[in-house]
């Protein structure tokens, strides 16, 4: 027997009507490219995206379902555009702005967008790539206007004020946003209404994201990235204030000071970075309370500096795009209060406890079939995950078993550990796993090790071809100023380095070699890339031969 209860549709629209009606008063402050804050508040923005739809609607290519694709970084035209786009019925696709022609060329092509939005800022970036994107048309935002070429801000000032929400259903296809690519082509992910709203609302719980209407929220996550982390619905549901970054921010912690910003979000490199600078201006950064950090592991050493000399509260979240992108969170719990701060760290630096709505499978495959695997928090499994915000299948591509299992999960990719109280913790990459004489070594683990060193900024352990072990680990470091000014040649260094991890890991597991680097090259949504770092390597060394 059913219930009564009314079958009220999970849409976007629902979000934006809520924050406008509820929350009007608050803000979207906008850092532009001359380090002026623009701002203006929700019902500002809620007026501008009907204005918005009703621009997109007349441009007359535009069907239900179509693709709209935006070209931008966090600005808040971007997030006008994050709403009507979906909330007309047709479907937000953010390019990432850092990939390469050929990367686009094949994303539009797949993607087949009809429109373009792009913000004026990479007009010049973007017309090198024009040729070969595929689209209809291209409309640049943050320009003025021509005779023949009205600006954005004519074109909305010009557009009906009303507009009428048109989601044919709750399970209408929303977005779509490419995996990021770090291990091969990048591969669409296409969300619905529904999907996006139960993500809101789980990433939402106390336990979870945690935002409240007294919230000031950044992300510094790229909204081309995995949905900016669904941070611009659930802001905006709870009611918080957002603070838009635009490309990058000359200093992080004159931002914050100025916009009493109390929760940010981003990956390990951005925090990393940003860390010298906060740490001088502890003082003006008071408000910031927590940063969620994720698309990497957070290095402990990392999350202590933050809880310790800052008092940041750090919370690792690990998920996908094929997620939403959320999957675990990391918090501790009341039991873990009183433990001595290093196990504190540890537990922080595990990728977190999957949150409300999300299953984690640890499975072994044993001829084509998976079997289980106990949650002790030592035996390593391949990590499969089912939730109402999760991929069934890639976009324009049958479900593969190599992506999905036969009884309905998502394999990840990822190897992983899960221990009696549910805290996930990412071994490595199985495709970053190396595997030696028979045995698997983790590059995760070797560069966690590696960064506790005082003389090692960056690590990335990958695994070369080796005639006798199959694949051994090399070590690339970029050196901390303390490390770079120890005025000891590399093999010295190298020799300490070994040294140090020979405490913690069986001899096989040292890497045989280590190269120094100024920087370790990184994808276009900011983590280590080492494909191409495994590609240079290779490419410099053919001539020598590997150990
Ligand atoms: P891509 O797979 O192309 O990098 P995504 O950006 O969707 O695209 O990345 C998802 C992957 O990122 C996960 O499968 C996992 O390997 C990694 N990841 C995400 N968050 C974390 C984290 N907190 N710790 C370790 N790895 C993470």
């Amino acid at each position: 027997m059913h219930g009564l209860m009314m079958n009220h549709p999970l849409t976007l629209a629902q979000i934006l009507e809520h924050a406008h009606r509820i929350h009007g008063n608050k803000r979207v402050t906008t850092l532009l490219p001359d380090q002026t804050l623009h701002s203006y508040n929700y019902t500002a923005l809620y007026e501008r995206v009907k204005r918005l739809a009703n621009v997109i609607t007349q441009v007359g290519i535009v069907q239900p379902g179509d693709r709209v694709a935006t070209y931008a970084s966090n600005t808040y035209q971007h997030l006008e555009l994050y709403y009507a786009i979906p909330c007309l019925g047709a479907v937000l696709h953010p390019l990432n702005i850092r990939l390469s022609a050929a990367q686009l060329a094949h994303i539009t092509h797949e993607a087949e967008d009809k429109v373009i939005f792009v913000d004026g800022a990479f007009a010049e970036q973007f017309e090198a790539l024009r040729n070969e994107i595929a689209c209809e048309q291209v409309t640049y935002f943050n320009q003025m206007s021509t005779d023949a070429d009205p600006s954005y801000e004519q074109l909305l000032s010009e557009a009906d004020p009303a507009y009428a929400w048109d989601i044919p259903d709750e399970n209408w296809a929303m977005g779509l946003c490419y995996t990021s690519g770090t291990q091969g082509e990048p591969r669409g992910v296409l969300y619905t209404h529904r999907s996006m709203f139960l993500h809101t609302l789980a990433v939402n719980q106390a336990d979870v994201f945690g935002l409240t209407e007294a919230d000031v929220v950044l992300p510094l996550v790229p909204m081309f990235h995995a949905m900016a982390w669904g941070l611009p619905y659930a802001s905006m549901f709870a009611g918080a204030d957002i603070v838009l970054p635009g490309a990058k921010p000359a200093c992080i912690a004159d931002l914050i000071a100025e916009t009493g910003v109390t929760v940010a979000a981003g990956v390990p490199t951005v925090w990393a970075e940003a860390y010298p600078e906060l740490r001088k201006r502890r003082q003006d950064i008071s408000s910031l309370r927590r940063l969620i950090v994720g698309g990497e592991a957070m290095p402990p050493t990392l999350i202590e500096a933050y809880e310790k000399k800052l008092g940041i509260e750090i919370c690792h979240a690990w998920g996908m795009t094929e997620m939403s992108p959320t999957g675990t969170f990391s918090k501790l719990r009341r039991e873990h209060q009183a433990l001595p701060d290093a196990e504190k760290w540890l537990i922080k630096a595990k990728q977190g406890r999957p949150i409300p709505g999300v299953k984690l499978r640890l499975a072994a495959e044993k001829s084509d079939e998976f079997t289980e695997l106990p949650w002790d928090g030592k035996t390593a499994g391949e990590l499969h995950v089912q939730s109402p915000w999760t991929a069934r299948a890639y976009y324009r591509s049958e479900p593969t078993d190599e992506h999905f299992t036969a009884d309905g999960w998502l394999r990840t990719g990822d190897i992983a550990t899960i221990d009696a109280h549910g805290y996930m913790q990412i071994v490595d990459r199985a495709k970053a796993l190396i595997r030696s004489g028979g045995e698997s070594i983790s590059s995760v683990a070797l560069e966690t090790a590696l960064l506790k060193h005082p003389y090692v900024t960056e690590a990335a352990v990958i695994g070369v071809p080796s005639e006798k072990w199959s694949e051994r680990p090399l070590a690339v470091i970029a050196l901390t100023p303390v490390g770079a000014v120890s005025n000891r040649a590399d093999a010295d260094i190298s020799d300490t380095l070994k040294q140090h991890l020979s405490v913690e890991f069986p001899k096989f597991w040292i890497p045989d070699r280590f190269v120094f680097v100024d920087e370790i090259p990184k994808t276009g949504v900011g983590k280590s890339d080492k494909h191409t770092l495994r590609k240079r390597l290779l490419s410099a060394e053919t001539k020598e031969k590997l150990p």
